[in-house]
C-alpha cells in the first residue's frame, strides 16, 4: 500500500472519527488508520455521560459548544445515538463539598452556563425514591447522556458517506517527517503520504509521539463498568453519588464507581514526578497492581521495533474488569436506589483511560514538526467532548484558526514549566 491523502488520522476512537467526519465534510481527502476496530478502546467502553458539569473552567466553553452539537447530532449523523437530554447531577455530602460546588456553579454562571444547587427535596423530584447519603446535589439541566457503542460508529458511517476511508487492523508505526514537516505515516500495510497527520491515538499517543522525540506525559487508569438488567424507568438524569449510574431508554443501567485500578507500566515509573501529586490526592480511590502489562509494554518505551510489536499484539485493549468492585457497587446501588433493588449485573467490561497530569486534553497544531495535529489526552472525560474536538481539529487544519480558545490545551504546557494541577471538584 503506497498511497496519499490530504490528512491521515491515527486512531478511530471518537476523537479520530469525529475529526474524520468534519474534515471530510470540509472537502478534505481523509484516511483513518486504526490498529484494531473502530471504537475498540475507550470510546465504546465509557459510561456515556455527556456533561458540562464539573468541568475545568478551561473546558466549559468547549463543552457548552459541544452541548449544542449533541442536541442536533442524531439529525446531523442520521443515526440513533440514544441521546437523552435529562441533565447531570452530582451529590455533596457536607458543607465543604457544597461550598466547592457553589464556587463551580458561580464560575459556570460567568460563562453563561446554568447549574443549580438542590436540597434533598429537589433531588427527590429528579430521582424519585432515592436514598442517597447526602445534603443535596448540583444539577446541570442541559447535560445529557448517549450510548458510546453507537456514537463513534455513527461518525464513521457519516465520514465514509463523505468520502473518508477507514483502514482497520492497520497500525500506524511512525509519523514520517521531511525537513521538519510531516510527510506521511508508515503503517503496517505500507506508507501513506500526507502533509497533515492527526494523532488521536488515545492511550497510545504518548508512546507514538516519543518516536518523534515529543514528550506527552500519560499514564493509564483502568475503569470498570457494569450494565444491569432492566429496572422500571426511575430517572434519565446521569447521576454521580459515589456510585455513578445512568439509566438508558430500555431501563438498563450503566453502573460504575470512582475507584479505579492502575496496572503499573514503565510509563508509571518514568512519569512519576508529573503524577505523584494527583496520585496522593486520590490514593484512596486508586488501586495499584503489578502484573504482566508491565513486561508486555516495557520494551516499546525504548525501541521502535518493540513498539510495532506491541501495537499489533494489543490490537484492542480489553482488560479484565474488577468484578469484586462492581459487585460492591451493585450492592451499594440497591441500597441507595431502592426502586432498582431487583437489578442484576448483566455484563461488565473495563477500559484504560489515558490520563495527563492536569487532566486536560491536548488539542493543538504543532509547528515542529509542521503539519502534526494532536487530539488526545482526554483523561477520562473525552466522550462528551468528542464532537467539538472533531470540529476544532477540522478548523485547525482547514481554517487555520479554531473558533474557540485552545491555549489551555497546548502541547507546549508539558515542557514550558507550566504548573500542571488538575482542577477538581469531583
Ligand atoms: C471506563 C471509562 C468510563 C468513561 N466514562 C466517560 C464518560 O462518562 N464521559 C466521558 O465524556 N468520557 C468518559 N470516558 C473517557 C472517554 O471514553 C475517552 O476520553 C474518549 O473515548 C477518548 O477518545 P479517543 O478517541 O481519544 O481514544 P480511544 O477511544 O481510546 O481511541 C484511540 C484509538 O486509537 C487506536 N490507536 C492507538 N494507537 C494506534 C496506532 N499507532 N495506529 C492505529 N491506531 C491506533 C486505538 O486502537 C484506539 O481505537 C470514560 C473512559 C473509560 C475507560
Amino acid at each position: 500500500m503506497d498511497r496519499s491523502a490530504d490528512i491521515v488520522i491515527i486512531g478511530a476512537g471518537i476523537a479520530g472519527a469525529a475529526s474524520a467526519y468534519y474534515l471530510a465534510k470540509g472537502g478534505a481527502k481523509v484516511v483513518v488508520c486504526e490498529k484494531g476496530e473502530v471504537a475498540g478502546e475507550q470510546s465504546s467502553r465509557n459510561w456515556g455521560f455527556v456533561r458540562q458539569q464539573g468541568r475545568d473552567p478551561a473546558e466549559i466553553p468547549l463543552m457548552m459548544a459541544c452541548n449544542r452539537i449533541w442536541r442536533e447530532l442524531e439529525r446531523e449523523l442520521n443515526a440513533d445515538l440514544e441521546w437523552l437530554a435529562n441533565g447531570n447531577v452530582v451529590t455533596f455530602a457536607d458543607e465543604a463539598e457544597r461550598a466547592a460546588w457553589e464556587g463551580w456553579r458561580d464560575t459556570a454562571r460567568d460563562f453563561g452556563l446554568h447549574a443549580e444547587l438542590l436540597d434533598r427535596s429537589g433531588l427527590d423530584r429528579l430521582i424519585p425514591g432515592h436514598a442517597f447519603d447526602c445534603l443535596g446535589g448540583i444539577h446541570t439541566e442541559s447535560d445529557g447522556q448517549a450510548e458510546p457503542t453507537k456514537v463513534t460508529a455513527a461518525f464513521r458511517r457519516a465520514a465514509e458517506g463523505r468520502g473518508a476511508e477507514f483502514l482497520t487492523h492497520c497500525a500506524a508505526y511512525e509519523v514520517e517527517t521531511e525537513a521538519g514537516a510531516v510527510a506521511g505515516v508508515l503503517t503496517e500495510r505500507g506508507g501513506i503520504r500526507a502533509p497533515v497527520v492527526v494523532c488521536a491515538a488515545g492511550a497510545w499517543s504518548g508512546r507514538l509521539l516519543r518516536t518523534l522525540g515529543l514528550k506527552l506525559p500519560q499514564i493509564w487508569l483502568k475503569g470498570s463498568v457494569a450494565r444491569t438488567t432492566a429496572a422500571p424507568i426511575i430517572s434519565h438524569t446521569a447521576t454521580w453519588t459515589g456510585v455513578a449510574f445512568r439509566q438508558r431508554r430500555d431501563g438498563t443501567m450503566n453502573l460504575a464507581t470512582r475507584s479505579t485500578d492502575h496496572d503499573l507500566t514503565i510509563d508509571s515509573l518514568l512519569n512519576l514526578p508529573a503524577f505523584t501529586g494527583g496520585y496522593l490526592r486520590n490514593r484512596r480511590g486508586v488501586h495499584l497492581h503489578l502484573n504482566r502489562l508491565f513486561l508486555d509494554l516495557f520494551a516499546g518505551r525504548f525501541s521502535k521495533a518493540a513498539l510495532r510489536r506491541e501495537l499489533t499484539r494489543h490490537r484492542i485493549l480489553d482488560p479484565e474488569p474488577n468484578h469484586r468492585m462492581l459487585a460492591q457497587t451493585l450492592t451499594e446501588l440497591r441500597r441507595i436506589l431502592p426502586p432498582a433493588a431487583e437489578v442484576e449485573i448483566d455484563r461488565s467490561w473495563a477500559g484504560y483511560v489515558d490520563l495527563t497530569p492536569d487532566m486536560l486534553p491536548t488539542i493543538d497544531r504543532l509547528e515542529q514538526p509542521a503539519g502534526l495535529v494532536l487530539a488526545t489526552g482526554f483523561s477520562g472525560h473525552g466522550f462528551g467532548m468528542g464532537p467539538i474536538v472533531g470540529k476544532l481539529v477540522s478548523e485547525l487544519i482547514l481554517d487555520g484558526e479554531p473558533s474557540l480558545d485552545l491555549s489551555a490545551f497546548r502541547f507546549s504546557r508539558f515542557n514550558d514549566g507550566s504548573k500542571l494541577t488538575p482542577h477538581s471538584v469531583i
